[in-house]
């Protein structure tokens, strides 16, 4: 039985649905403590009982003090089984997170599965759909296995109300290097809007703009959806080099310029750029543990983020296998295994 004290490295979901993953790969039961102790307001939220839920669902797992509010359960792992599921989080707690503690038990089980997830698609915190279905995807989907994950319906904060069908068909895990991303081919810049005004999808894109000068002015535009999609806004900036898509997100929030949240958006998007790394700071943390599962890869990576040095952590005390992370000779961070 390992024990781990939730409130360490990042200190958040994460933590635990790392645990809950690795649990399901190794076989290995754990008992977790202060889960969320790093957050203002501890305890499990409901996106992380339906995250733990589908784990135990999906790995005939018993678990015991599953609720939300709780800062404490013991995950006992069972067998992997494929097939259909249907997971609904009941807020708009993030369907990609939930996506996130499954897929890779899922990736190497015996038979496909397809999953539907409904909850949040566009929230604050957590990958939007689109990073889903451009970035993380089609990068394991190198390593064997046939991943593709569709949106029926865009869940916003705090509605919720959004719907994802996530369908995978498992293959042994090749180990793989990203290295370079390649040339860059487009850049896109879209404001997604739905049910508020039009005007600051149009403040959203200036913003950005100013940021990505370099950007053709027909990259940017406005997406209209649905008003009953929302209240919601986000949004989407996507680089789609020769190897690797990247999306940085933003999403409107009540108090906060629309202005500010795209700047910060953009900037993050033209740091990625001026790196020459394959990974941006988000799918650094998300590549970790299907590498870890095939045993060896390499990625080059921008700066470290503390939710990447807590996953490793966690992978290094289930399976006792650990990335190193080194300067390469071009200045990016090297993170590799085996
Ligand atoms: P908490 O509420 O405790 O913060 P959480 O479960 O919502 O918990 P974290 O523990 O912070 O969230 O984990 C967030 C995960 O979502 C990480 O894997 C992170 O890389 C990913 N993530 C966050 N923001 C984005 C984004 N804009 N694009 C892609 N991935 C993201």
């Amino acid at each position: 039985m390992i024990t781990i004290d939730g409130s360490e490295g990042e200190g958040g979901g994460q933590v635990l649905r790392y645990a809950a993953a690795l649990s399901l790969l190794t076989g290995e039961p754990f008992t977790i403590a202060k889960i969320r102790g790093g957050r203002a307001k501890p305890g499990l939220m409901r996106q992380h009982v339906t995250a733990i839920e589908a784990a135990a669902a999906v790995g005939s797992a018993e678990c015991s003090g599953l609720a939300v509010g709780s800062t404490e359960l013991t995950f006992r792992p069972g067998a992997v089984m494929p097939g259909e599921y249907h997971f609904a989080i009941g807020t708009a707690g993030s369907t990609a997170l939930v996506v996130q503690t499954v897929l890779v038990p899922l990736m190497l089980a015996d038979a496909p599965s397809r999953i539907v997830i409904e909850g949040g698609t566009h929230a604050a915190s957590a990958p939007p759909f689109e990073f889903l279905a451009h970035t993380l995807l089609p990068v394991l989907a190198r390593m064997g296995p046939r991943l593709s994950v569709t949106l029926e319906r865009h869940g916003f904060f705090p509605r919720g109300g959004g719907r994802i069908v996530l369908e995978i068909a498992p293959a042994p895990l090749a180990p793989i290097a990203c290295i370079e991303r390649g040339a860059f081919r487009s850049g896109k810049v879209e404001a997604l809007i739905a049910g508020i005004p039009f005007d600051i999808a149009d403040r959203e894109l200036k913003a950005a703009r100013k940021v990505l000068a370099d950007w053709p002015e027909d990259a940017f535009g406005p997406v209209q959806l649905p008003a009953d999609h929302g209240p919601g806004n986000a949004l989407l900036i996507t680089a789609e080099c020769d190897h690797v898509t990247e999306v940085m997100s933003a999403f409107g929030q009540i108090g906060i310029p629309a202005e500010r949240l795209a700047k910060t958006a953009a900037k993050r998007m033209a740091g990625y750029l001026a790196s020459g790394a394959f990974a941006g700071p988000y799918l650094q943390d998300q590549l970790l543990l299907p590498f870890a599962m095939a045993g060896a890869g390499a990625f080059t990576t921008v700066k470290l983020s503390e939710h990447t040095r807590t996953a490793a952590a966690l992978i290094a005390r289930f399976t006792g296998r650990e990335f190193a992370f080194n300067e390469d000779a071009e200045g990016r961070l090297l993170a590799s295994l085996g």
